[in-house]
């Protein structure tokens, strides 16, 4: 039993009156964020003006006020000034927007002094017509309607779902769960809400804790494991991709719009553009759909879950590469087998970025110091072993934890294989959660591999 923080996401069907209501909060969330950010803006740029004129910091303009707080009091001045018809939405609209801003404005201030990790952020910026549309409600009725096939939104009221809502309605009914937001959104033509829900889960152990399973995402199928597996591509991705590919020639046919002539789009090119948005999410949706049972699979059949450390960004960044590699979405597996393994109590094992795992030879130890993508077949020169390229990589992963003497109880991990300097980083899954995330779990660990 665990208490985790999760998303329950319902796509909405709403019809055209509540489509103009749910845009219309949006717009407010949308009116409220900007109104913050320039005023803001023009507080700083003010002092630093101020300042260059030798005054000193007593004499500056007093600085505005960035909480969420602040921001809202200053908003509920403003706002018959700023925004007439405020009363159309209901107030959370306007602080939602508010609530994002001041996150945006205190990461930038975090990134500048150097207390945040990552890259560096610039400072926010404003939110044009063409940036996502959501809304998110904090406080106020919002849940879940008794017939499941509805959710209550403050001020907006019932709006039918896509779906049924019974698997989380379940868990409410019964007291497991407790609905703490609701944020709408609009994206790839869909409207949805997702609940962000406090929930006691009890997710079952791995079917064979000793188990370890080395997976290497493949460039052809989803992923091969080190089982010898191979776990094609979901159905639906390929005719979608191909229909995508029709669809792009059809929209480079019509009339688009062109800044430069400032020519406005043919209504051909805009039907063509909005079958393009729907399926690119068809797309997205497949993927994620197969990713999805992949990482539940893993994570309720092995005790520990070997992967790459592949540097995504980096990889993207070469374009021969880059369709592949984002395509079969690395990144989101690593991200649903981390939250997975951590339901389930299983360990996931992050290799280091630079461990050669297509290099090696799984069979002998033996690196190759060149081994082309094009290269599907592995073949050793010093044992002779010929092995599927992708699998050869999966065993390898594997082997990391395997050659490892320590018992998994404590979750220590010593060693590496023979003769190779690369480290390897460890994410120990703790079943644990206590609503915010387990310590350590979720952020890596360096450990230095003692010299074999
Ligand atoms: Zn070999």
């Amino acid at each position: 039993m665990s208490c985790v923080i999760q998303a329950y996401r319902f796509a909405l069907d709403p019809g055209p009156a509540l489509e103009r209501v749910l845009r219309s909060h949006c717009g407010g969330q949308r009116r409220a964020f900007n109104w913050g950010m320039a005023r803001v803006k023009a507080n700083l740029d003010q002092r630093a003006a101020e300042r260059t004129y030798g005054l000193g910091e007593a004499q500056l303009t007093p600085s505005v006020s960035w909480s969420a707080y602040g921001l809202r009091k200053d908003w509920n001045q403003a706002k018959d000034m700023v925004a007439p018809w405020w009363a159309e939405n209901s107030k959370e609209a306007y602080s939602s927007g508010l609530a994002n801003l001041a996150t945006a404005l205190g990461n930038w201030a975090d990134s500048r002094k150097g207390t945040r990790k990552g890259r560096r952020l610039g400072f926010p910026r404003f939110k044009g017509k063409r940036s996502g549309l959501s809304c998110r409600f904090t406080t106020g009725a919002f849940g879940l309607a008794d017939d499941r096939r509805h959710v209550t939104l403050p001020r907006i009221g019932l709006v039918r779902t896509h779906e049924s809502t019974r698997k989380l309605a379940r868990h409410v009914a019964r007291g497991s769960a407790r609905i703490r937001s609701a944020t709408v959104s609009y994206r790839g033509g869909r409207w949805f809400v997702s609940f962000s829900v406090e929930i006691t889960r009890a997710d079952p152990a791995p079917a064979r804790p000793g188990s370890v399973v080395g997976v290497d995402l493949g460039v052809r199928s989803l992923a091969v494991l080190s089982t010898g597996e191979t776990i094609a591509n979901p159905q639906h991705l390929e005719p979608a991709l191909r229909q995508l590919r029709r669809l792009q020639r059809q929209a480079a046919r019509r009339t688009g719009p062109d800044r430069r002539t400032r020519r406005v789009p043919s209504n051909r090119w805009r039907r063509t553009q909005d079958r393009v948005t729907r399926l690119h999410a068809a797309v997205a949706n497949a993927r994620r759909d197969g990713l999805h049972k992949l990482t539940t699979r893993l994570a309720r059949t092995h005790g520990t879950v070997v992967i790459e450390d592949l540097n995504v960004s980096g990889m993207t960044r070469n374009r021969r590469l880059a369709r592949q590699v984002a395509g079969v979405g690395m990144a989101e597996l690593r991200r649903q087998i981390e939250y997975k393994a951590r339901w389930a109590g299983v360990h996931v094992h992050v290799a280091d970025r630079w461990y050669p795992s297509s290099k090696t030879c799984s069979g002998c130890g033996v690196v190759k110091t060149k081994l082309r993508l094009s290269d599907r077949v592995y073949r050793c020169e010093a044992c002779g072993l010929v092995l599927d390229r992708d699998l050869n990589a999966a065993r390898n992963l594997a082997a990391l934890v395997h050659r490892q003497t320590s018992s998994p109880s404590c979750g220590a991990t010593r060693n590496e294989p023979a003769g190779n300097p690369g480290k390897t980083r460890t994410a120990r899954a703790t079943g644990t959660a206590t609503g915010r995330p387990a310590p350590g779990a979720g952020q890596r660990r360096r450990r230095k591999a003692p010299a074999a």
